[in-house]
Formats: C-alpha cells, sequence, structure tokens
C-alpha cells in the first residue's frame, strides 16, 4: 500500500501529552510524511511544498486514532447469534459449536467484517485472541490496520493439547515478525482454561521473545469460585504464585478482585483491559474500575468480541464505560471525560507496548489520526468542551476520516480499502452456515 505526504489544516487538535493531560490546539496543521508525523503547526502554517494531498479539517477535531485492547474480531459472524443467555448456557450451547464449524476462510472475512467496522468508527489498532490468527493477520495486512495477535491457548491440562497449543503459537509469532502493523503476542486463554506448565511455558516464551501476554481474568465470579476450589487462592494471587505475572501482562475482563488482587495488579504494573458492555450484556458483573484508577494502575478499553457486545464502536464504549463506573459509585467524577480520552488513546498504546508509536499525536510518532465531524447535530453547540462531546455525545459514526501509519483507509466517511458490499454479503452468507438450532 502506498504512503505520501498529507497536510490536514484548519482543525482543532485534541491529543494526551506526556504529563498526563490532555491538549487542545486550535487552527492546528500537521504534516504527515509517510507513515510518520513530522509536524504541528499551532498557526496552521505548514508549506504546502511537496505535499501530495491537503485535507481539510475545518468543524472537525483531530484525535489519535483509538486502540481497542480487547476483542476477537473473527466473532462478529457470530453477532446476534447468541443474545439474553447466561455465559456458561452461552458459551456451551452456542459460541463454543459455532467455533467448532470456523475454518481459515470465515475466519478471514469475519475479521475484514471487523476491520471496516473499526475502520468506519476509528479504531485503528486492536488486540485480539482468537483461532486462525494467521487468517486474522491476513486480513489486517489488506484492511491497512494495526493489531496485537495472539492464538488462544486452551489445554484443560492435557500434555499433547498444550505442545500443539504452543507449536501454533510460536508459529504465529514468527508469521507476523517483521510485519509492519503486526505484533504477535501469547495468548494464554484464562487460568481456568490453561494449565499452569502452559501458564509457564507462555512467560518463558514471552521473555525470550519480549513480546506481551493477553489473557482473561476474572471474568465471572463463577471463574473465581473454580480457581478458589482448585488452587485453595485467587486468580492474581495463584499467577503472581507460580511467577506469570509482569508488567507485559494485559488482564482482559477483572470484573471479580479482592483488594489484595488489586494490590498484587499494581505491584505487577498489570494491565487491565476494562470490557464494560461484554460484562453488562453477559451479567458478569462490574469490574471496580474506581478501585483501580484510585491504586493508578493503568487501564484500557476493549468491545470484547461482537458475540457478547454487539459491535465494535469504541464511541459507545467509553461512555458506557464511564457512566457505569459513576452509577456503580454513585459518584458522577469518577472516569470523568479526560480520564476517559486517555483510556482509548494513550492508555491504549501503553497496555500494548506501542506508546512510542501511537496513543498520541506527537512529532515522530506514527501517522494513526481520526477526523470528527463537529458539524453534527449531536456534537452541537460548538463549545469549549469538546472532550465532552467526544466521550458523552459522539458515536462511531461521527469519524470522517480515518488514517493508519500514513495511509487514509476513509476520507469524508467513504472507504479508501476493502469492497464492503462485497464483504458484508460474503458475512451474510457464511453466517447462515454458522447458526446453531438446539
Ligand atoms: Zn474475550
Amino acid at each position: 500500500m502506498e504512503t505520501k505526504n498529507i497536510l490536514i489544516e484548519n482543525g482543532t487538535l485534541i491529543t494526551p501529552i506526556e504529563t498526563g493531560f490532555i491538549k487542545t490546539i486550535k487552527n492546528a496543521s500537521l504534516l504527515i510524511e509517510n507513515d510518520k508525523i513530522a509536524e504541528i503547526s499551532n498557526t496552521n502554517k505548514i508549506s504546502k511544498n511537496g505535499v501530495d494531498e491537503v485535507i481539510d479539517a475545518n468543524e472537525k477535531i483531530i484525535m489519535p486514532s483509538i486502540i481497542n485492547t480487547h476483542t476477537h474480531v473473527s466473532m462478529s459472524l457470530l453477532r446476534g447469534l447468541a443474545d439474553d443467555l447466561e455465559l456458561n448456557s452461552w458459551l456451551n450451547d452456542y459460541i463454543w459449536p459455532m467455533e467448532a464449524k470456523l475454518d481459515n476462510e470465515i475466519t478471514y472475512y469475519g475479521a475484514l467484517l471487523s476491520h471496516i467496522e473499526m475502520i468506519k468508527s476509528g479504531t485503528t489498532t486492536f488486540n485480539d485472541m482468537y483461532f486462525f490468527m494467521e487468517d486474522v493477520a491476513n486480513a489486517t495486512i489488506d484492511s491497512g490496520i494495526r493489531a496485537c495477535l495472539s492464538h488462544g491457548m486452551i489445554d484443560f491440562g492435557d500434555e499433547e493439547k498444550r505442545k500443539n497449543e504452543i507449536k501454533k503459537s510460536l508459529e504465529l509469532l514468527k508469521y507476523c515478525k517483521g510485519k509492519d502493523r503486526l505484533r504477535g503476542f501469547l495468548g494464554p486463554h484464562s487460568p481456568i482454561t490453561v494449565s499452569e506448565e502452559l501458564l509457564l511455558e507462555s512467560r518463558k516464551i514471552a521473555n525470550k521473545y519480549g513480546v506481551g501476554l493477553h489473557i482473561h481474568v476474572n471474568e465471572t465470579k463463577k471463574e473465581v469460585d473454580d480457581i478458589l476450589n482448585t488452587k485453595n487462592m485467587r486468580s492474581f494471587q495463584y499467577l503472581e504464585n507460580i511467577g506469570f505475572l509482569g508488567e507485559d501482562v494485559i488482564a482482559a475482563h477483572c470484573v471479580w478482585l479482592s483488594d489484595e488482587e488489586i494490590d498484587i495488579i499494581k505491584a505487577h504494573d498489570i494491565k487491565v483491559s476494562y470490557n464494560p458492555s461484554s460484562n453488562m450484556k453477559l451479567s458478569s458483573g462490574i469490574a471496580p474500575i474506581h478501585k483501580l484508577l484510585d491504586k493508578k494502575v493503568l487501564i484500557s478499553l476493549g468491545t470484547d468480541g461482537s458475540a457478547s457486545n454487539n459491535n465494535l464502536d469504541m464511541f459507545e464504549e467509553i461512555k458506557i464505560a464511564s457512566l457505569l463506573q459513576k452509577v456503580h459509585t454513585l459518584n458522577p467524577k469518577v472516569l470523568n471525560a479526560n480520564e476517559s480520552f486517555k483510556l482509548i488513546t494513550i492508555n491504549g498504546a501503553k497496555a500494548l507496548g506501542l506508546d512510542n508509536e501511537i496513543g498520541s499525536i506527537e512529532i515522530g510518532k506514527k501517522a494513526d489520526i481520526i477526523l470528527i465531524d463537529t458539524f453534527s447535530p449531536n456534537l452541537t453547540p460548538n463549545t469549549n468542551s469538546l472532550i465532552s462531546h467526544l466521550i458523552y455525545s459522539g458515536n462511531g459514526s461521527n469519524v470522517d476520516t480515518t488514517i493508519c501509519n500514513g495511509e487514509v483507509l476513509m476520507e469524508n466517511k467513504q472507504l479508501k480499502v476493502l469492497n464492503e458490499k462485497d464483504i458484508i454479503e460474503k458475512a451474510n452468507s457464511i453466517n447462515q452456515k454458522l447458526k446453531v438450532t438446539i
């Protein structure tokens, strides 16, 4: 895919900065040279010399692209096939039987469908754990976005399975190596679906290759009870005891946490991915994000898969994320708009170890940028509280332009990559094949 020099001018730039604050620049212009941000001006005075394309950002917000730190993109094809169910029945009666029918092609098209949805709603980086991950990698290459990918390893204590899962994970790491927008991660599924041996082997491989570890922890109360019954301790105590934890661990959900576990999370600098819609829809519970924030744990945001959300709109997700904490604590100050803005940008980048490259708009960083059209009824009046508009009033359809790695993937709400019509038609035909009836 070709890259070029792009000048974005006349916009209002909003970005997190290193001090932890958020900076707003009016009349901002910005120069992208190939894949990187080369110049930022607050006086709209960047020379047009050598520029291939000028994008007028008048009445638009220029902000970093959004980062989704926990999802399973190929699950888009299971959307709407299993709703209003308890987690056990959801998994055993519907999701697992449908997943048994997955293959390379299905997974590839499921990923592409999600990639279109993400590009249109402003997300250009996602952290994914699933199966047939080389096909998810291929879809990511084709769509032009960025991903950290892990093969979801499950062994239930079976040695043969363990060896096979490790083999697949190593193959994926090799496949992603050297590919510009891809990072391979390790994905031991959860402390209850994975043996101690597999957790330890994952830790060893992560250390050897310097890759992240993506795991589900304490999503449901049942999971905590199961660990207590088998290990006589809670999940994070168990993970700490066996030496699995480290700052490279990104733990999804973390709904059921004791105060001791919160201390363990802080002590090991674990990155927590908060997934409120999925936790609400499967009635798993409410993650104690307010307590984690008090301890200065790094929180980012994930949608989880589209079978339990049921979409990938991170604007919708961040609004729910904030409101849920407010009603849970009866404190409207919890997870305010500024903090929420960081969850979907710089915190996501830090969680994935990519904050040198993405998560904010700074010279030298990758040009992962979106424009939000503020000339929209739900973002009017045009006050000074644009961050409030983004978090509480915005939605994915306010995204006007999406750029990843210096490449314009959508402009004026028109996709520049992928054939949307073909992919939607293909997804509809696959969806019919996956249905299960009980
Ligand atoms: Zn998940």
